[in-house]
């Protein structure tokens, strides 16, 4: 069988959670081509919600997913905490694992208000650009008791104490703070027992929770229970239970589907049997985990030739990453030696595909292994200034550790292709259960993690530039037009005072003469100075004028102007230091950002 280094996979799969960052960025970010961004976030109610992960390609903070995904994190660690030690990952995990605790406490700023989405999904998702100029409003959406919801209430407390046992044994402190917010949360939840897109209306075409609220009303009493051993969660975790989904016209748990943002029944399945060894939870695992490998009365899920199990289409891989990571965490504690084996040994093919033990030999860890994908449906790796899934052709950055949807029917087929969110998207959930398995995985088969991993990404193209082009070449005067573009993405940011100046010299005494012509919007200067002797240039202050690479017109800044002298004067073109025949960029024009330069030279 195959084997991958798991210790470098992993490393990347947390590193992934880097490039995910929004708000400002903490000095351990490892991502050198992300800068701050999305800092008025929570603005428009008067508070900070800053912070957290954006959700996958695109910009949206969606508090459901991002709340699934830090408990399925929590849950890896609190499951194999010495993997991550041996590894040497822990330091990142926690690091990680902290930032997305951090904001789930400045979304929570009383016992029953939580902030569950910020950023509206439509306008986010028609924009294609990166996350440091974001130009669309953010609004901030929360729940509350008038209207719902306690599947993100109860997912929201999973997190937090799940979280709690990965802090505990370094900052208890911290890991008890975790647990009132997760205490409050769960009270909530329970209170109010309505879907949180009834209050958080935007969501119900992205992440509205279709299974309902009451796989989270278990989940978070379980991760309540394993948190604080108060063993009133626990008899509210098993009271909860009873009323989970049930195979259509049968008192038979759900068990064709599986753990994921929407259902975490599935998860309970394997808690409540680990912890309590109690047949009902052994049956329920038993038979959707038989569902995954060898099937019940003759029905399997869709597996392709090449092994993959395919639940659904958008985002297959992460569904097979989720039951991988569970059939491990329940093999690792059954007694049933015959089951131990199928849940273990099947877990290890669904990684190993993602790895590249598949039939097209190839990675789908985007900068691990063979072949893996170059182009992501990420905006902010993307990196287009075009406002364009199309400009530029290459994606700018190695996305380093995202898992992507991979192959969405059982054929194993794929294409790597940008415009493809169904097969090439990448998200927090997606690499949540992966990450947890993987840390498993190294404890069993070992690996080493790169030292000299990330390495900082150099601009791939001049990023600040001005082009020139000669539009009137007389006797007496050049006709310039100037433009400046901001193509940046290492990282991407906006200029907001922005200058830049045109050298020429003077011949003789002659009085020079400035004339403004057509501009995109900062003004053409009017007057020319000297620097020494006869050397002289005019300024075009762009200061208060947005330049960003956020669209077709955003990223550019045209300003023309002529400058010669009156009739009698001499003129002479050729000995002007930012003079240049040619269109295009132009070195000689020094571009400036609050007066520090940013591209060209001074003569
Ligand atoms: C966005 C994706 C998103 C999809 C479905 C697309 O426009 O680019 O990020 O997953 O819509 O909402
Ligand atoms: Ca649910």
């Amino acid at each position: 069988a195959a084997t991958y280094n798991y210790a470098e996979a992993l490393q990347k799969s947390l590193y992934f959670y880097e490039a995910q960052q929004s708000g400002a960025l903490p000095d351990w970010n490892r991502v050198s081509w992300r800068g701050d961004s999305a800092l008025t976030d929570g603005a428009d109610v008067g508070l900070d919600l800053t912070g957290g992960w954006y959700d996958a390609g695109d910009h949206v903070k969606f508090g459901f997913p991002m709340a699934f995904s830090a408990t399925m994190l929590a849950w890896g660690a609190v499951e194999y905490r010495d993997g991550y030690a041996a590894s040497g990952q822990l330091p990142y995990l926690l690091n990680n694992l902290r930032f997305v605790n951090d904001y789930f406490i400045k979304a929570h700023p009383s016992p029953n208000v939580l902030y569950g989405q910020v950023g509206k999904g439509d306008d986010d998702h028609k924009w294609w650009g990166p996350a440091e100029v974001l130009p669309m409003a953010r609004p901030a959406y929360k729940i509350d008791a008038s209207c719902g919801g306690a599947d993100l209430a109860g997912e929201t407390a999973a997190a937090m104490a799940a979280s709690s046992m990965v802090f505990r044994p370094t900052d208890p402190a911290y890991a008890d703070r975790l647990v009132s917010h997760a205490r409050q949360l769960y009270t909530f939840a329970d209170t109010v027992r309505r879907a949180y897109h009834e209050c958080i209306t935007d969501v119900t075409s992205f992440y509205r929770s279709w299974s309902g609220y009451q796989d989270e009303l278990v989940w978070g009493a379980v991760w309540l229970y394993r948190a604080t051993r108060d063993a009133a969660y626990l008899a509210k975790a098993e009271s909860e239970y009873d009323r989970l989904g049930t195979e259509p016209q049968s008192t038979t748990r759900l068990y064709k589907w599986t753990v994921a943002w929407d259902n975490k029944q599935f998860g309970t399945y394997v808690l409540l049997a680990n912890l309590t060894g109690r047949q009902k939870y052994v049956d329920d695992a038993n038979r959707w985990l038989d569902y995954w490998t060898v099937g019940v009365n003759g029905e399997k899920v869709r597996t392709s030739p090449g092994g993959m199990a395919v639940l659904d289409t958008w985002g297959a891989l992460r569904y097979a990453a989720n039951t991988a990571f569970a059939a491990l965490v329940y093999a690792d504690r059954t007694t049933d030696t015959v089951r131990k084996t199928r849940y273990h040994d099947f877990a290890v093919k669904q990684i190993n595909y993602a790895l590249g033990d598949n039939p097209r030999q190839s990675s789908y860890l985007i900068g691990f292994g063979a072949n893996s994908p170059r182009n992501p449906h990420h905006r902010t790796a993307h990196g287009s200034w075009w406002d364009s899934q199309t400009v530029p052709v290459q994606t700018r950055h190695v996305l380093y550790g995202a898992l992507v949807g991979g192959p969405s029917a059982p054929n194993d087929a794929y294409t790597d292709s940008r415009g493809d969110y169904v097969m090439n998207e990448v998200a927090t959930d997606y690499n949540a259960g992966f990450t947890s398995a993987l840390v498993r995985l190294y404890s069993e088969y070992g690996g080493t993690a790169l030292a000299n991993f990330p390495q900082p990404e150099p601009p791939d193209i001049d990023e600040l530039t001005v082009e020139t082009t000669v539009m009137q070449n007389e006797t007496r005067s050049t006709g310039i037009k100037a433009i400046v573009y901001n193509r940046s993405a290492f990282p991407a940011r906006a200029l907001k005072a922005a200058t830049f100046r045109y050298y020429f010299r003077r011949e003789g005494t002659s009085t020079i003469e400035v004339t403004s012509g057509y501009t995109q919007g900062c003004p053409a200067p009017s007057t020319a100075r000297q620097v020494s002797g006869d050397l002289w240039y005019v300024e075009v202050n762009c200061s208060g004028y947005t330049i960003a690479p956020a669209g077709q017109s955003a990223h550019r800044m045209e300003v023309q102007f002529k400058i010669g002298v009156p009739e009698g004067g001499t003129w002479n073109s050729a000995n002007d230091p930012s003079y240049q025949a040619t269109a295009g960029p132009n070195v000689n024009v020094p571009l400036y950002e609050g007066g520090v330069r940013v591209w060209g030279a001074e003569p």
